[in-house]
């Protein structure tokens, strides 16, 4: 058995447009002197369990990723395929492109979470071997309203319990071939997500929840940047 990692990073990064860090997809963007690309595909390499990392990229971001791999030495392990239009789409085309075996295990996860740890890959990569497949999901500290969306705002219908609760994260994984089976039903019905756990729902495969943690956050807004170089500050320097 195999494990293989999906790292769609063929985003554009729209909000992050409002500030000063417009001029990179965030992906791209530094923290701490290392691009979060590279630092999302380290924390992967560093799991020895780990087979091979494929990067979804844009067709013009080919050239800057390759160039980056040789740069920090990230090894043979590492490998780029075109990403699409969507996340999924990203993810659908890398997972097209593995080289794997129905039992093998595969982890997708958000490039732009690249403070992920090497714990809660592992914890993950058990819990898919165990049930099948497995999320990280981060457990809700607030209580969570359901809302209709109204031309103000929005208007309270309903009180969802926060125990019953957990946020998604990343790394999302299954057996290759049950996911490439959620995929593929997907696809045939139009379904569009925005994580593979929802198209493994829909095809009635049970997803297990692995804990996850605050500061496995994906960078999103202006300031998230410098909120990643302080959890690095306060981990110690990587
Ligand atoms: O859009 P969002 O912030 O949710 O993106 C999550 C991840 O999906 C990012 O790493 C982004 O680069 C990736 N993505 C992709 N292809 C797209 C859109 C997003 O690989 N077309």
């Amino acid at each position: 058995m195999r494990v293989f990692v999906i790292l769609p990073a063929a985003g554009i990064g729209t909000r992050m447009a409002a500030g000063s860090h417009a001029a990179a997809p965030k992906q791209f963007l530094s923290v701490g002197g290392v691009p979060v690309l590279v630092r999302s595909v380290k924390a992967f390499l560093e799991v020895s369990r780990v087979d091979a990392v494929c990067v979804a990229v844009r067709a013009s971001e080919r050239e800057r990723v390759q160039a980056q791999i040789e740069q920090h030495e990230l090894g043979p392990r590492v490998h780029v395929v075109e990403g699409g239009d969507s996340r999924q789409e990203s993810v659908g085309n890398a997972l097209s492109a593995l080289e794997s075996a129905d039992e093998d295990l595969v982890l997708v996860h958000d490039a732009v979470r690249p403070l992920i740890d090497a714990a809660t890959i592992e914890r993950t990569i058990d819990a898919i071997e165990r049930h099948g497949a497995a999320i990280v999901g981060l457990p809700a500290v607030d209580t969570i309203k359901q809302v209709e969306r109204t031309a103000e705002g929005a208007i309270i219908t309903a009180t969802i319990p926060r125990e019953r609760v957990v946020l998604a994260q990343t790394p999302q994984g299954a057996r290759v071939g049950l996911l490439r089976q959620a995929f593929a039903e997907a696809q045939a019905d139009g379904f569009a997500g925005t994580d593979e756990a929802s198209l493994l729902e829909r095809a009635g495969i049970e997803v297990a929840v692995v804990p996850g943690s605050a500061k496995n956050f994906k960078i999103t807004q202006p300031g998230d940047i410098e909120l990643a170089e302080f959890y690095l500050a306060q981990a110690g320097a990587r």
